[in-house]
């Protein structure tokens, strides 16, 4: 499963957390947790 790091939106802020539309979301969270299922793939 993807998570959150793997995501377009994930900026990271540092190795833990990132931000995502100005909220604080963990690197690691599943992508199927995804509040707006707003997961999008970094590369393909
Ligand atoms: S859009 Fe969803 S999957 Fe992507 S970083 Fe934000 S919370 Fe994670």
């Amino acid at each position: 499963m993807p998570v959150c790091r793997d995501c377009t939106f994930y900026k990271p802020m540092d190795d833990s957390v990132g931000d995502c539309f100005g909220i604080e979301v963990p690197g690691d969270a599943d992508v199927s947790n995804c509040p707006a299922n707003a997961y999008q793939p970094k590369d393909g």
